[in-house]
């Protein structure tokens, strides 16, 4: 079974909105199995939609339509849909009642544009739409379905969830199920823990796997395909077992796990509290370790001594180590994470200083230079890293860094 997705705004052609629907129906049709062969996205113009959707019906069994459902002129879907499968539109009463109740629900007048979305292809079934006037539409010719749902996300995602998802789980019969697995690790680059897995990358249909490089994190993706999710899952745990113990330590978490959530398990579990003085960062570290709910069990300050006054008079850095070092450098960075760890009187200090740039770098000292520090009883750790990058990016690549560093330092 083919499907295919047609993605129908001149909005989205220009760039002016995202295609997040195109998005989120491919990683749905894929949960359900369905192969997805193509992904197009047309201007709001009959000629070409209906060439696209001729196209389509040429080489797949489902075709998913997006976009153009509303009852404005520039709403053509509909009327080209029916034009290409040579089905004239005619009123459908179920979809009529269902755009009166929606507006009678709250308590607004409908318009003679609203009840034209009540017509739909001949022999075409309507969808409800629970959170718009615009119904979808299924149109079935012969053993193929085109299936028309509304450009709003807000309108579309429950439909397909409600309304699409089951008729095409009873009009395709049975298919397998897509599992997938996402294994994320920090603190190695892409092209080593491609050099680790290689083998597995090319491992062949129903189970894969695929790499991709996220934000200084390479996620590895298992993907297996079977009749049952138990079957799924089982050819998964082989492979996962298998990169587990090639990648240990490096791996920070699963699927939705995110590193600040990582860090924040481990301080629970060791039952231990931290404070940060983050310079460059401005604050991305201590935003991060409190996206995590619960962190105010651990998580007891976060400063950004940004002025070199501000390093000395409540971090405790020396304005020795400031002249003779510089406020980057390895020395400044171990007394910020030691300063805020005494000051705090804490388990864990964090110390972040570097140059985000664009400007502020020098032959000795480049834009991308980053020191971190932690500090704890029995000693401290500083590491140099050199990013590179926009400005927001050396800010979030330090507080990967910092994050990573915690992990693997308590
Ligand atoms: P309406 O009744 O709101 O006019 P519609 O079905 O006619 O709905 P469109 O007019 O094509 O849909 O798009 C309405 C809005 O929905 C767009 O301005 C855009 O914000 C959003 N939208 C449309 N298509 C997409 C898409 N593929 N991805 C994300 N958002 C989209
Ligand atoms: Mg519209």
């Amino acid at each position: 079974m083919k499907a295919e997705i047609i993605s129908i705004g001149t909005e989205l052609l220009l760039g002016h909105v995202v295609n997040t629907n195109a998005a989120y129906l491919a990683g749905k049709l894929a949960c359900l199995g369905v192969d997805l062969y193509h992904q197009s996205t047309v201007g709001d113009n009959p000629r070409r939609l209906s060439e696209s959707i001729r196209t389509a019906l040429g080489r797949s069994d489902l075709v998913i339509l997006t976009g153009g459902l509303g009852p404005t002129v520039d709403d053509i879907t509909a009327a080209t849909v029916a034009k290409a499968t040579g089905r004239p539109l005619v009123l459908n009463h179920s979809a009529l009642n269902g755009i009166r109740s929606f507006f009678k629900s709250r308590k607004m007048r409908i318009s003679a544009g609203n009840e034209r979305q009540a017509y739909i292809p001949q022999l075409a079934r309507p969808i409800r739409n629970r959170l718009g006037t615009a119904p979808g539409i299924i149109i079935e010719i012969r053993d193929k379905s085109i299936i028309c749902l509304p450009g709003p996300p807000r309108e579309l995602c429950p439909m397909f969830e409600e309304g699409v998802a089951p008729y095409i789980a009873k009009r395709f019969g049975r298919l397998d199920l897509l599992v997938t697995r996402t294994i994320k690790t920090v603190g190695m680059p892409e092209a080593g823990v491609n050099r680790a897995v290689r083998d597995l990358l090319e491992l062949p249909p129903p189970t894969t796997v695929g790499i991709y490089a996220k934000l200084r994190e390479v996620h590895l993706v298992i993907m297996a395909k079977a009749a049952t999710r138990k079957l799924a899952l089982r050819s998964i745990a082989g492979i996962e077992k298998k990169i587990r113990r090639r990648l240990g330590g490096i791996i920070f978490g699963y699927d939705d796990d995110t590193l600040e959530g990582a860090v924040g398990a481990i301080l629970i579990k060791k039952k231990m509290t931290i404070a940060v003085a983050e310079s460059c960062t401005g604050g991305l570290i201590s935003s991060r370790l409190t996206d995590v709910s619960g962190s105010s069990k651990y998580f007891i300050r976060g400063a950004v001594p940004y002025s070199n006054d501000v390093k000395v008079k409540y971090v405790g850095v020396s304005r020795d180590s400031l002249k003779k070092y510089g406020a980057v450098s390895r020395q400044v960075a171990l007394e910020l994470a030691r300063g805020i760890r005494t000051v705090m009187d804490v388990d864990i200090g964090l110390g972040v200083t570097g140059i985000a740039g664009p400007d502020g770098g020098t032959a000795k000292k480049p834009v991308g230079l980053v020191y971190v520090a932690l500090a704890k009883e029995g000693g401290s750790v500083v590491k140099e890293f050199r990013f590179s990058g926009s400005r927001q990016d050396v800010k979030w690549h330090s507080s990967q860094a910092a994050l990573d560093m915690i992990r693997r330092n308590i």
